[in-house]
């Protein structure tokens, strides 16, 4: 099967890529490289388009025999979001509509979309059913459930069945090493607790330790790219064998403090993380942690990679060959 994997030069996009050529698919990756990387793309086609071009989406379609999309393409910083609204509904809002539009007239009927825990905002509780109700505290997080909605209104118009999938906290990399994370500027707290933990940068900066937990830091599920990679083939298969739509979170539903993983990188690295304890950032809630049940059930997935051992162990492997490092 070929498949138009949007995004497919960026982090989760080119795990994904690989699970699809793994499992004998062609990935079609389409990215514009604005933030994707040439050294990401190893496992298929590659179009270089942006998600608003609505005659190239059209030109990948018809040059390609595609079954169904996955969509990564979106930018993903929250802070920059609540600075930038424009930028970020007219890129993850108005250009997968232009995605959706072109799919309708090349008759391609089926995307995996990738969604995000922050649908939910500040949960009443934890671990998150997807029935919680959809109150996003940040721009980032409403593009994301401007688009499940619209995917529902697609389904319901013209008949093009979707996949929404909620992701927690991806973390790790390529167990064989082959792709990982290179997010510039890094936001995310585990390729920071190994900067630290490395000497790149002087030291990391815990933000809260007053929060209502055990250690008094905030509470994440973090969930393997790889796992989260396996979660989007089942969902296409899903999508084929019941022609219907699907909502489902991707966790764990584990939860860990920002301690607790600083404790793992200092035992993976053998190395001290420099910790500055700093005030909360804005918007953090205490505590978001999957209830992942509906997609054990539904997809029949498992994640097999999410130990937090094993998910600092790739991230440091990747860390330390990722291509970046030698710029
Ligand atoms: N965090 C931190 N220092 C950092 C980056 C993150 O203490 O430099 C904390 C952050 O406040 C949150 C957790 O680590 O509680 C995970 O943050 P990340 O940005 O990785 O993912 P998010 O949960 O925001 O999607």
């Amino acid at each position: 099967m070929h498949v138009l994997v949007a995004g497919g030069a960026g982090y989760i996009g080119s795990h994904t890529a690989k699970a699809l050529a793994r499992a004998g698919h062609t990935p079609v990756v389409y990215d514009s490289f604005e933030k994707g990387h040439r050294w990401a793309t190893r496992w298929g086609p590659v179009v270089e388009g942006d998600l608003a071009d609505r005659a190239r989406l059209l030109r990948a379609f018809r040059d390609y025999p595609i079954e169904g999309v996955i969509d990564f393409a979106a930018y993903i910083a929250v802070g920059e979001s609540m600075r930038d609204p424009e930028m970020y509904f007219r890129n993850n809002v108005a250009n997968t509509l232009t995605l959706l539009g072109a799919m309708r007239e090349a008759g391609v009927r089926r995307i995996v979309f990738s969604s995000t825990a922050a649908v939910y905002g500040t949960p009443d509780r934890s671990p998150i059913p997807e029935d919680h109700p959809l109150r996003p505290d940040s721009v980032y997080g409403d593009s994301k459930l401007m688009v499940e909605r619209i995917l529902g209104w697609f389904d319901q118009a013209h008949g093009i069945v979707s996949a929404k999938l909620r992701y927690f906290n991806a973390s790790g990399a390529d167990p064989d090493g082959e792709t990982g994370e290179d997010h510039d500027p890094e936001t995310h707290l585990i390729p920071l607790a190994l900067a630290a933990a490395d000497g790149k940068i002087p030291h990391l900066s815990l933000f809260g330790t007053d929060y209502p937990t055990v250690d008094g830091t905030a509470v994440r599920d973090y969930i393997h790219v790889a796992d989260l990679a396996s979660a989007h083939l089942l969902a296409l298969d899903y999508l084929i064998r019941t022609g219907q739509s699907l909502t489902a979170n991707l966790g764990t539903g584990q939860g860990y403090t920002v301690r607790q993983v600083i404790h793992a990188v200092e035992r993976v690295t053998g190395h001290k993380v420099p910790v500055i304890e700093a005030p909360r950032r804005a918007g953090d809630p205490v505590e978001l942690v999957a209830d992942p049940a509906r997609a054990r059930q539904t997809l029949n997935w498992t994640p097999t990679h999410s130990s937090i051992e094993e998910i600092v162990a790739t991230a440091w492997a990747w860390y330390q060959r990722r291509p970046s490092q030698n710029a």
